[in-house]
């Protein structure tokens, strides 16, 4: 489970994340969304460590982030994240990008490493494009490599922020496709997504955040049918 208690994170003067408390079950598929400058990214990257927080804390399975520099590195390595942007390495090939990580800690032979990117290429669909370099693929294509890359790790968890928000329409389905196929297959996963149909299917609680606080959290029928929050109803009014 990741667990998430009395989180408070300021920039500077500015209160980002407000007194955040979060249980996520393994297993479990979770939906942040709010409205832009709600301090979603931010919660997010609190979880992988990319970001210190002043108060609160951040567990991951038993492991609480930054007590033990051991430790921490270590849930950051079980623990996959996939941005807007795919940050793919442009110099390197699909493959190599997939490997890069797997060859570093703990190092794995090449021919060991090569076969499980191809074992997860496959998964998400792009096993032809291995040798090929980031600017030859489509924007959805090079998001399934992000994906692929990150599963390469084992991750007990994987974080995904807009994903699909980067891509023109017809790339975000293959996309949450492959995500939905993660689902199913028991990955507990937090995705920061304005894509509404992906939380009613596949979300077993939506998280609405405004202002750095959870306003809302709830079952999607129940968030969707009747939002609680004037927030939070005004917001799924907007993106309809
Ligand atoms: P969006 O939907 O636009 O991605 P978000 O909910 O992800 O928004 P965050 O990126 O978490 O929002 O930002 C929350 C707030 O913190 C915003 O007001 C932003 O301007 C501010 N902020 C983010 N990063 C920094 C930073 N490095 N320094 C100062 N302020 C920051
Ligand atoms: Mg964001």
């Amino acid at each position: 489970a990741v667990q998430i208690t009395s989180l408070n994170k300021w920039y500077g003067a500015f209160h980002v994340l407000k007194e955040v408390n979060l249980t996520i079950p393994s297993g479990s598929r979770f939906v942040i969304c709010g409205p832009s400058g709600s301090g979603k990214s931010t919660l997010i990257r609190c979880l992988n460590g990319l970001e210190a927080y002043q108060q609160g804390t951040v567990t991951l399975g038993t492991i609480r982030l930054g007590d033990n520099a051991r430790e921490t590195a270590l849930a950051r390595r079980q623990t996959g994240m996939v941005f807007q942007s795919f940050n793919l390495f442009p110099h390197l090939t699909v493959l190599s990008n997939c490997t890069l990580a797997l060859r570093r800690v703990p190092s794995m032979p090449r021919k060991e490493a090569e076969s499980l990117a191809r074992h997860f290429l496959e998964k998400v669909r792009i096993p032809e494009q291995a040798d090929k370099y980031p600017a030859q693929l489509s924007g959805g294509q090079q998001q399934r490599v992000a994906i692929a890359r990150a599963l390469c790790m084992n991750p007990r968890l994987m974080l995904f922020d807009e994903p699909t928000s980067a891509l023109d329409p017809e790339m975000v389905k293959e996309v949450l496709d492959v995500m939905t196929g993660l689902a199913h297959d028991g990955m507990t996963m937090i995705c920061v997504t304005h894509e509404m149909g992906f939380a009613r299917e596949v979300a077993d609680q939506v998280v609405f955040m405004d202002q750095g606080s959870i306003v809302e959290q709830a079952s999607p029928s129940a968030f969707f049918a009747t939002p609680n929050h004037p927030r939070a109803r005004s917001f799924l009014n907007t993106l309809l």
